[in-house]
């Protein structure tokens, strides 16, 4: 946020909103990014007889043992073997929100179940095993368990055919800072992006951080105004925009969102 408007008031209205345990806010989708280092070209292939039918196969030319990336930040949640049929090696990202992403066919892993992963993170390598015929990345958006049309950035997959999808993944720049300002009193970090989610900690006024990313959550009113933006400070550590001085009243440009 940029307008200071609010100072005592305000900070006491803090600590009236840190006791409210309102339920768990939806959460808007994760801005997921082509699943390849920054400014890698790849050819992603859509087809109708594929299974399930919105994933995409990326290739590139001797893209064998390339490093596939995390599409977006998260937990790994599966790093799986089925051997010599369906995935074979795959890697199963869990999301905030809901969503899941899949990459198979996988050469080798380079992450283990319950590791914290962000833009730009390496888990595994291009392969051609279970039933591939070739080496490719076969990859995956789902939604509570369904297959969905994928998106990079917000924008839509190209649905049926074949396109080269340009990575921004991990770029520099893509991550932004700010400064805690509480007018004394330390800031609250939660779980998520709302005051119903449960306090893991606090960041003292003055404090430069970090933004990761930001996503909407609950109204809180701060030192800065009135926002339902919070900001990603860590795996699972999120504060309240209001009470951060970013230099910008919404959204700050370049930082994806959660
Ligand atoms: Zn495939």
């Amino acid at each position: 946020m940029r307008k200071r408007l609010l100072t005592l008031a305000a900070a006491a209205g803090l600590l009236a909103a840190t006791v409210v345990v309102p339920a768990a806010p939806a959460m808007a989708a994760p801005t997921f990014k082509v699943p390849f280092k920054c400014g890698q070209a790849w050819s992603g292939q859509t087809r109708t007889n594929h299974s399930p039918a919105y994933s995409i196969d990326f290739n590139r030319t001797d893209d064998l043992g390339d490093p596939v990336v995390a599409s977006a930040p998260g937990t790994v949640d599966r790093v799986t073997d089925l051997g010599g049929t369906s995935y074979g090696k795959y890697v199963r990202i869990s999301h905030s929100g809901g969503y899941h992403t899949y990459y198979a066919h996988l050469n080798g892993f380079n992450v283990s179940v319950g590791q914290s992963v962000g833009y730009g993170s390496v888990i595994g390598y291009v392969g051609s095993t279970g039933g591939s015929t070739g080496p490719h990345l076969h990859y995956e958006q789902r939604l509570n368990g369904s297959d969905i049309q994928i998106r990079f950035n917000g924008a839509l997959a190209l649905y049926w055919g074949t396109k080269t999808y340009t990575s921004d993944n991990g770029c520099s720049g893509s991550s932004g800072s700010g400064t805690v300002n509480t007018s004394g009193t330390p800031l609250t970090v939660r779980s998520g992006p709302g005051t119903g989610y449960s306090s893991v900690g606090t960041v003292a006024d003055g404090t430069r951080v970090t933004i990761q990313c930001q996503t909407t959550g609950t109204t809180v009113t701060g030192t800065y105004g009135t926002s339902n933006i919070w900001d990603r400070i860590g795996s699972g550590r999120f504060i309240a925009d209001a009470y951060v001085h970013t230099g910008y009243d919404g959204f700050i440009p370049g930082v994806p969102r959660c």
